[in-house]
């Protein structure tokens, strides 16, 4: 990284007007990690647990994930860690499983979806999370939920191992759950999940291309997937004021978490944790010390409610940015 951007490693992020959001990594290696680490990450708001099974010849055992699980939250000391369990299927399909072959993927057989379809696997992977919660500061979160009743579901399979690690003496953290909002019907209910979950997680990745009926792999309609569509930003919106009105945190791990010309609206909109590759913290934490968040509230509510095309709310940044 080049030096004026390295003297942005060891600070806490901060806006010009004295707003602390948390810039956090995502991550799906032990080498993610120390990229993660290097780059002066405040937490880790994504890892990708999927990686464990995807670069296996078999589902890993408790004990394997449980290693690397400890690993990751001893070396974050203390800063808060967010485990994201198996987003298996989709376009991340394990050979060992034989699923079946499906005409829609991403709509299909994945994510929490096949976890509470195969608890077993479900259930090793939570004992290994509760396990490790007791060298750090760990949070697990659920990928894909659409509905209350999939997250009470759960919640209900992990308190279930919890107590049975705790009647058998095993030492165990606090652990907050969360949810992964990626799903339009999720972010649609988000004032009631806000009663239920400890924190929010926005997947902007999976999120627009459900919203705009656009698959974010297909390029002969990669023209729809559009970060910047008032419509994403509408709704963006919607979920962290209904997790503000619940005093419930709202963060952000897609890729727009990251994007330059993004931040200056999520600032605005009070988004909580924005969480990154790592290549792209420095950058971010340099550009959110320019901004005074009072103006990125202008900013964002222009967005919302006078745009109706992207580059409209490309032109209401690049204005403000001025
Ligand atoms: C997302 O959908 O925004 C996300 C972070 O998850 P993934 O990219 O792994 O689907
Ligand atoms: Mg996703």
């Amino acid at each position: 990284a080049n030096s004026q951007l390295t003297s942005f490693r060891n600070v806490a992020t901060t806006s010009s007007d004295g707003k602390h959001p948390i810039i956090a990594a995502n991550i799906g290696t032990l080498d993610d990690l120390q990229a993660a680490i290097d780059n002066g990450a405040e937490g880790i708001g994504l890892f990708r647990t999927e990686f464990l099974y995807m670069d296996s010849d078999e589902l890993p055992s408790e004990q394997s994930q449980f290693d690397i699980y400890k690993t990751v939250v001893q070396r974050m000391a203390g800063k808060p860690v967010i485990f994201r369990t198996a987003d298996i299927g989709g376009d991340k399909e394990l050979p060992y499983l034989h699923t079946p072959h499906e005409a829609n993927p991403f709509l299909g057989y994945r994510a929490i979806r096949m976890s509470l379809d195969q608890p077993d696997i479900f259930r090793t992977q939570l004992r290994a999370l509760i396990r490790a919660s007791a060298y750090g500061n760990l949070s697990i979160m659920f990928p894909m939920i659409a509905t209350i009743t999939e997250f009470e579901h759960a919640k209900r399979i992990f308190e279930d191992e919890r107590a049975k690690l705790i009647a058998q003496d095993v030492a165990v953290g606090d652990i907050r759950i969360g949810i992964m909002v990626e799903v339009p019907a999720a972010a649609l209910l988000a004032d009631q999940f806000a009663n239920v979950v400890d924190f929010m997680s926005i997947g902007t990745n999976d999120l627009i291309q459900y919203v705009m009926a656009a698959d974010r792999g297909n390029r002969r309609i990669s023209y729809l997937y559009q970060p910047y569509n008032p419509s994403v930003l509408r709704l963006i919106k919607s979920v962290i004021d209904a997790c503000h009105d619940n005093g419930t945190p709202a963060y952000m791990c897609g890729e727009m978490a990251g994007d330059q010309k993004a931040i200056p609206i999520l600032v605005g909109m009070g988004l909580n944790e924005f969480s990154m590759s790592a290549t792209s913290i420095l950058k971010s934490r340099a550009l959110i010390k320019e901004l005074d968040s009072r103006e990125m509230v202008t900013l964002a509510n222009k967005t919302v409610s006078l745009a109706s095309t992207s580059q409209q709310v490309l032109k209401y940044v690049h204005q403000a940015l001025g």
